[in-house]
């Protein structure tokens, strides 16, 4: 009888200890499942970016593929390449220069879209060198403030500011108010050198 009891409790024991064992395990099955779907989610997420990049709706496929690149804990090499080539469309040269070589570091000459990879880099880096021409031509423009203008035999221009009329009218929400030009000291010109000034933004306004 004695013994029996032992046997009994010995038993509930050991299977409220299973019990536990069994809750841990629903547990971790429940978070690995949450973990699960976060993944396919996004994995999801990127593969919709992937065929908006094939349909040409590449804003569309920037918008899913950031999203991808960051929610991923680690992001796959697939990945480095889309949205390398995508970038290339939106116009985003050195960003897609940097994820596309990031893909041929990872992938060599082996990987799946290596060939396309080197491709689409090799554009990328040209419409990078272009951009950047562009840019140098444009810090290099001539422009005419930067010289001194000839006014002509009279020495004189209309004021630009008030267009020689010598008032400066503001409109603003409670009407117009009529101001004075600081500029041309009601005379409705400039002399050719205050002119000059002007042009380079150092004429100052009077009182
Ligand atoms: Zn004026």
């Amino acid at each position: 009888m004695r013994f029996s009891l032992v046997i009994v409790f010995l038993f509930s024991f050991i299977s409220s200890f299973a019990q536990q064992d069994a809750e841990r395990e629903k547990i971790r099955q429940i978070e690995q499942q949450k973990e699960f779907e976060r993944v396919r989610q996004i994995r999801a997420q990127m593969d919709s970016g992937i065929y908006y990049l094939d349909h040409e709706e590449y804003t569309l496929a920037d918008q899913k593929l950031k999203y991808a690149l960051s929610n991923m804990r680690s992001i796959p090499s697939d990945l480095t390449f889309f949205f390398g080539k995508n970038s290339y469309f939106i116009g985003k040269f050195k960003q897609s220069v940097d994820w596309l070589t990031k893909y041929i570091q990872l992938k060599g000459t082996t990987g799946q879209y290596s060939e396309e990879a080197a491709d689409w880099l090799k554009r990328a880096e040209q419409s990078l060198l272009q951009e950047r021409q562009l840019e140098s031509q444009k810090a290099a423009e001539v422009l005419s403030k930067d010289y001194t203008i000839d006014c002509g035999p009279t020495g004189k221009v209309t004021c630009p500011v008030c267009n020689g009329s010598t008032v400066i009218i503001k409109k603003d929400y409670f009407g117009e108010t009529y101001k004075t030009c600081l500029y041309c000291h009601q005379k409705g010109y400039l002399t050719c050198e205050e002119y000059n000034l002007l042009l380079r933004g150092q004429l100052k306004a009077g009182k």
